[in-house]
Formats: C-alpha cells, structure tokens, sequence
C-alpha cells in the first residue's frame, strides 16, 4: 500500500482501493482525492464501478485491498453505521422516503437524537427541530409542502426531500447517486442549485449521466472505465481527452 503523503489536506483519500466479486475486480487499485467543500461528479459508462465505489465508501460493500481516509479515519475498518456517524451520508438511486409520512415528518424523524430529554429540555429541544426542519424545507423547495404526505410529491421533489433527510444530519460528505434521474429540465436546474448552495457546508461526491448537469456543477470530474480511472481533472480537460470520447461521450 502507498502511504498517503498528502492526505491529510483532503477531506476524502481513497488509495489502490479494490473490490473482487469472484475474481472479477468491479474497483481495481482505484485511487482519487476530493477536497473540502468540493462537488466532485464520477462519470462513466454502465457497469464501469461508480456504485460500487459508492457501496464502498459508506461501508455496504467491503473492500478486498486498498485505503479509503476520511477526516483521517480508515472508514475500511468501520461498520455502516460508524461511517454515518463520522459524517458521510449516502443516497441511493431509488428514494427511501415514508410515503404515508408528510414532508415533515420525514424530515423530523431523519433529525439526529441524542439522548432523550424532558420537560423543558424535550420542548427546547422540539423547537430546534423545527426550526431545523423548516430550514432544510426551504433549502430543498419543499417549504410550502411541509403538511403534505410524501407519496403525492412529483418524482424531483421526492429526490430532494431525500436530500433533506440526508442534509439534516449533517453530514460532512453527501454522496449522491445519479439524483436528477428522472427530472424535469427545471428540476435538474434546481437540483444544480441546491448542490451549489450546499457546499458552502458540506462536500459531494456524485455520479451523474447528464452531463449539462455534470458541467454545471463540478469542480472536478473522475471518469471511470473497467473500475479504474480513464480520466481526471475540469470537465473542459476530461471532455476532451480522446479515451473519454471513446469509451464514453461518443455514444
Ligand atoms: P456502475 O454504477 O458504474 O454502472 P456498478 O458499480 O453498479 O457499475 O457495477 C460495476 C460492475 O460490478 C458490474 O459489472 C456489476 O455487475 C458488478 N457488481 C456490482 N456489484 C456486485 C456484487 N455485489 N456482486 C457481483 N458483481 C457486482
Ligand atoms: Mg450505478
């Protein structure tokens, strides 16, 4: 294993990462870098790794080899739930909401909670979870469908009240796997939106096929192709690097 020099300057290292399913390498001694408050998109084509490369970060899949550091914790090493507690939150391609649960409600039960509190404290405590809920609302422009139940939600405002359960607990990497599947223009617009404004705070990692969406909201693009890196770097290099219009965007 190569002993990561830099890693400590970003939020997320993941070094010779591999994962063998009967022998077939899905990550093969993958190996990339995201920074603090970075919107990082993973391109690539079908079956190329970038799920599992997901599945492996938050701990759904076990690496066979290989180092994933993040804030300096080895998350290989960590249960799912560990991963979730050091802050990374994950969301999968099919949403997980409560469809006989309001919007509120939603958000409400994805709020962390401490220990249980009483009396005074429980009603402070209530307060701040509705002040916490209305915000996130607002941030994922469900602020005026908070009393509705999910189910009758279009399928973008399902997605973003995902989003917001994921927000809530404050995770300090958000990994997003393809979120405006699915979406109307207009929503991929918004989702473009709220990925911006939240970085101001968090990180995200995403993979994502549409690509005026990816342009419009990464500071950097990792191609994958055979669970390996194709290409790497600003959407304008990776664009046009020949291996990518080959494998990839020429289809
Ligand atoms: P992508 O998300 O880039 O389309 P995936 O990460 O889903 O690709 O899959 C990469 C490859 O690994 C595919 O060939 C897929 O069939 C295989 N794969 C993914 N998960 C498993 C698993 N749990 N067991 C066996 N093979 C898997
Ligand atoms: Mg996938």
């Amino acid at each position: 294993m190569t002993i990561g020099f830099h890693q400590k300057d970003f939020l997320l290292a993941v070094e010779g990462l591999t994962v063998s399913f009967d022998g077939f390498k899905a990550v093969n001694d993958l190996s990339f870098y995201v920074d603090e408050n970075e919107i990082r998109v993973i391109i690539g084509p079908n079956g190329a790794g970038k799920t599992t490369v997901l599945d492996l970060i938050c701990g759904k899949t076990e690496a066979t080899s290989g180092s994933i550091r993040f804030r300096g914790q080895e998350l290989t090493r960590m249960t799912e739930n560990q991963i979730v507690e050091a802050g990374v939150g994950r969301k999968f391609q099919t949403p997980s909401i409560y469809d006989d649960l309001t919007v509120f409600e939603n958000l409400e039960i994805s709020y962390p909670r401490g220990r249980s509190v009483v009396g005074a404290l429980a009603f402070r405590r209530d307060a701040a979870v509705r002040e916490r809920v209305e915000a996130i609302a607002e941030m994922i422009f469900l602020k005026d469908r908070l009393d509705i139940n999910a189910d009758l939600l279009s399928h973008g405002q399902k997605q973003w009240l995902e989003i917001g359960m994921l927000l809530i607990q404050e995770p300090a990497l958000l990994m997003l796997d393809e979120p405006v599947a699915g979406m109307s223009v207009s929503e991929r617009i918004k989702t473009a939106e709220l990925l911006k404004r939240i970085i101001k705070n968090h990180t995200v990692l995403v993979i994502e096929h549409d690509m005026k969406f990816v342009e419009d909201i990464a500071h950097k693009v990792t191609v994958l192709h055979q669970g390996q890196i194709l290409s790497e770097g600003k959407m304008e290099k990776v664009k046009a690097d020949p291996k990518v219009i080959e494998v990839y965007l020429g289809h």
